[in-house]
């Protein structure tokens, strides 16, 4: 079962593709990690990737697809994986539709959550995480026990960073110029399930569940 997660930052992706990596048994495959990763083992494509992100720059979309590819050429793929945060441009999916088709594979199914832009901003500007084991929160619905406390490790819970409202606005900004294309561009494939997701985790969990028995 290959998949795509797709929707607005704050739609919940990462959270829904964990647990389907869980239910299924297959890796959720996040840009994020895959970044920090190859960063952390200064790969010769983390290294190139690391200058560009020093220096603020986008990494290039060849950069990411190579990073991409390495990782679902890996063993524990050939079941199946769940894309996180990849493709985010119209180039990026047209690049790993090229890359698909040349190892005859099909993406199954893009599961595309969706929110109004206010409820991603909500979510996004009460997200918390922990300084110490990374666990996230959120200070509407997920606080952690004791307050500012992490319930893993008891570490401190604070806002992250890059989520101050103008960084956020950019980001929704961003991501409806040039990540919602892709929504119409899966539709004319015919892949596209849209999911409401202006609802709880297990309640969109349900849906999600149920849009892929079609498979
Ligand atoms: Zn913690």
């Amino acid at each position: 079962m290959r998949l795509i997660m797709l929707g607005a930052p704050g739609a919940g992706k990462g959270t829904q593709a964990k647990i389907l990596s869980e239910e299924y048994s297959i890796p959720h495959i996040s840009t994020g990690d895959i970044f920090r990763y190859n960063i952390q083992k200064k790969t010769a494509l983390g290294t190139t990737a690391a200058k560009y992100i020093d220096d603020g720059i986008l990494v290039p979309d060849d950069i990411t697809l190579k990073l991409i590819v390495d990782r679902l050429e890996q063993e524990d793929c050939k079941n199946g994986f769940i894309l996180d945060g990849f493709p985010r441009t119209i180039h990026q999916a047209n690049m790993l539709d090229r890359h698909m088709s040349e190892g005859n594979m099909n993406i199954d199914m893009v599961i595309f959550i969706s929110i109004t832009h206010e409820t991603a901003e909500k979510r996004i500007t009460s997200r918390m995480v922990c300084k110490n084991c990374g666990a996230s929160y959120n200070a509407i619905h997920r606080k952690p026990k004791i307050e500012n406390v992490c319930d893993i490790c008891g570490s401190e819970v604070i806002k992250r960073k890059d989520d101050n409202l103008d960084i956020i606005l950019e980001r929704l900004k961003t991501y409806e110029k040039e990540t919602a294309p892709l929504i119409s561009y899966y539709e004319k494939q015919g892949k596209i399930e849209k999911i409401y997701g202006q609802t709880t985790i297990e309640e969109t969990t349900k849906r999600v569940l149920e849009a892929l028995k079609k498979l």
